[in-house]
Parts: C-alpha cells; structure tokens; sequence
C-alpha cells in the first residue's frame, strides 16, 4: 500500500548554508542507496522534507533496509500521499489508512495534524478534531489519548497531503561527504571494518589501503578485504582501496631490525605508506582499529611509537572498546562473518615470540636507521606497484 516513504533527518547544527549541503547530500546517498534495490525511484525535497517515490514495483523490505544503511537517516515513514481536495476525500484515504495498518487493534490514537499550505480552508486543530471524530466513529475500538497515543497519526497538508504513523528507525549519524575524506588501514580482521563504519557514520568519505604480503599472504586474504570493503561501502559508498605490495618492506624490516620490533617498525612504514596515499587523495586523517592494551603493537606506548610517523590526525575510533563491544558492532553492520574467515593477514606471519610491549621511540627510530640503505627505493616501489581497485 506504501509508495513513497518520508525521509526524517536530524536538524541540530545544519542551519543556514550547511542545511542545504546536508540535504543535497543526503539525497545523493539516499540515491547512490536505492541503485541496488529493483525498481525505480524518485528522491525529492520539498519545504525542507525530503521523500522517496517509488515509481515502478519494489520490495518493501529491500526498500528499508538500503535507507537503513544511510547515514544521517534518523527515521523512514512510511506514507500514503492524497491530493487537496476537500475533506471527505481526505476522511475516506485515512480511514482507509487505519484500516490496513491497524485493522481490529484495540488501540489509543491521536491525529497531529501539519498545514503548511495556509490556503488550506482548515486549520491544524480543526483537522485534528475533524479526523479524530471520524476515526472514533468508524474504529469503536479505538480511543483518543493525546498524551500518550499508541498511535500518532501525522497528517501533513502540503503540495499534496501526506499521511504516516510508523517511524522505522535509521543509522542516524551524518550524510557521507559531508565532512571531508578520510583513509581506513583496512585489514581482514575485525576492528578495521568497525573502525571505517564509525568515521564514514560522521559524514567522512572514504578511501582505504590494504597491506599485501604474498606469498606469505594469500589471494583469498586479499579477497576477503576486498569483500570488506564492499561491506563497509554499503554504508560509505563507493571505496578507493589500494593494494600495497608490503613484503619487500617486510622482508627488509626482518633482515635489518630486531625481531622483537618488527611489529612496531612495520606498523610505522604501513602509516607512512597510507600517509602518502591519504595525502595524494586528499584525505585529511587515517583511520585504524586500534583498541588500548588489546595486543603488543596496541599498548600505549605502541601507540606513541606508531603515531610518532603520522603527521595527520590517525582516527581511532574503537580505541576504548572492548573487544566483544568491536564484535557485536561488526555483527550489526554485517562483516563479522567474512572478518572472521581464517586467512592468515600479513602481520601474523612475522610476529616474534616476544614482542616489545614498551617500545621506546629512539630506540625504534635507531634501529630504522639500519634500513638506509635501501628502504627509499623500496618504499618507491612499493608506492609505484600499488593496485587501486574501485569497490562498489
Ligand atoms: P583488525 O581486526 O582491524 O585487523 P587487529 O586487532 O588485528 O585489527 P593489528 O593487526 O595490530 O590489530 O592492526 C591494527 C590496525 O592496523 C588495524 O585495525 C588496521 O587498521 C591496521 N592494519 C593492520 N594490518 C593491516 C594490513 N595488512 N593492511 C592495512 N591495515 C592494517
Ligand atoms: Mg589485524
């Protein structure tokens, strides 16, 4: 019986110029949505709401579900559209609207009526009492409560009439691209694909980088960041994901520096690398899945020894999550199945037996001095082999 769906938005902080950037981009992201989903459909704003049209057959289901994926979509209504003209008709489509969604349920309502049409010949509370009588009458087992309907039937006289009850819940957050452009270190595991969903949920776009080591990596462990991507792009958008041929680098690191900081060292050529990328794509921070004290590379002094390379902003957004908190995330957003596929990522090959859990920034950076000899040439080739893949 739905053939359009009203879009609720929040409205703090988007006044003014910013208002319009806001809707404009979320339509684009509610658009770029619905090109999945069979059918063809119309996305529209009028006097500062914004709807969705279905102009041809479509799954209901699969209809909310893609808006649910929208960041910056607090609620989608549901709603019948009528025409202006005159009460009875507009008496006859609700009581028909009660009908189908409500039935027989003993229920309490209350009818909130919107005009923004002036021209319209009642005013809201006179269409608030008008329509409730004739509810009352049509539906005995049903009861006015103004303070606490089961039911708040919104009817919106506009352009057109619009009539809705139900508010199915979106992501909320901001519409992507609304707040610049960030890149993800996207690994197999759990934690990054979180951490790209939280940022990209503020409103940032975004790119992300992938480190590749075969063969101790496997193509199926390339795979499976490539099927993550795809997952977290069901809520950014399309994903700039570079592949780095990391194993040279790796190699070198193993061959030059102690093994017991290994790790770190190859943790700051992997923010080096997906610096130089975030800079050359115009990103304006990193984003990696990093939780305080969750493994050796992640305790705090890890952390610092890590940040010292970066000089843009890293986002960390799961940093004071626990582990279980990160995993009912990503069961939320849908990549917790292919996270957990049993792919080796190219930081297990090479970890030592006993870490730094402390390292000490001089110490690490004297022990890089120990790559002079060859790391600028490696990193140059390692930059000139990338393989960018767009994720849709
Ligand atoms: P994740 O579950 O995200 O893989 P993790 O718990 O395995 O995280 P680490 O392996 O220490 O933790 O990685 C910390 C962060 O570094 C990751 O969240 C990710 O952002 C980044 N990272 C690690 N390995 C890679 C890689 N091979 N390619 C790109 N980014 C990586
Ligand atoms: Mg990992």
């Amino acid at each position: 019986m739905f053939k359009a769906f009203l879009i609720k938005y929040g409205e703090i902080g988007i006044k003014g110029k910013n208002r319009h950037l806001f809707e404009d981009a979320l339509m684009k992201q509610i658009r770029h949505a619905l090109r999945s989903v069979e059918g063809k459909f119309y996305v529209r704003k009028e006097q500062g709401r914004i709807f969705v049209d279905a102009e041809s057959f479509f799954d209901y289901d699969e209809v909310i579900e893609a808006l649910q994926r929208v960041f910056g979509i607090v609620g989608i209504c549901p709603m019948v559209q009528t025409e202006d003209e005159g009460f009875e008709r507009l008496t006859a489509t609700v009581l028909d609207y009660m009908k189908k969604v409500y039935g027989d349920k003993e229920l309490t309502f209350k009818v909130d009526a919107r005009r923004a049409k002036k021209s319209y010949p009642l005013t809201s509370m006179e269409i608030n009492c008008d329509l409730g009588e004739k509810i009352l009458e049509a539906f005995p087992h049903m009861r006015v409560d103004v303070h606490h309907p089961d039911v708040l039937l919104s009817v919106e006289v506009r352009e057109h009439i619009y009539i809705y009850s139900q508010i199915i819940p979106g992501p909320g957050g901001m519409p992507v691209g609304t707040n610049g452009k960030a890149m993800l270190l996207l690994s197999g595991g759990i934690d990054s694909p979180v951490a790209g969903y939280m940022i990209a949920k503020r409103g940032v776009k975004i790119d992300a980088v992938y480190f590749h080591a075969p063969p101790y990596t496997s193509e199926q462990a390339k795979q499976k960041v490539i099927d993550l991507a795809h997952l977290v792009a069901r809520y950014s958008g399309p994903i700039n994901l570079h592949v780095v041929n990391f194993t040279d680098i790796q190699l070198y690191i193993y061959e030059k520096c102690p093994h017991e900081e290994l790790t770190i060292i190859m943790r700051r050529y992997m923010m080096r690398i997906a610096e130089h990328f975030a800079k050359e794509t115009g990103c304006l921070g990193l984003i990696t899945g990093e939780s305080i004290g969750q493994v050796a590379s992640q305790t705090m002094q890890s952390l610092a020894a890590t940040n010292d390379v970066c000089t843009m902003p890293v986002f960390r957004p799961v940093i004071g999550f626990d582990k279980q908190e990160i995993v009912d995330i990503s069961e939320k957003i849908g990549t917790y199945e292919t996270s957990i596929q049993p792919f080796e990522d190219c930081c297990t090959i090479f970890v030592a037996k006993h870490p730094v859990t402390k390292p000490n920034i001089n110490i690490i950076r004297r022990s890089e001095t120990h790559l002079e000899e060859k790391i600028d040439e490696l990193m140059k080739t390692a930059l000139e082999t990338v393989e960018t893949i767009w994720v849709v």
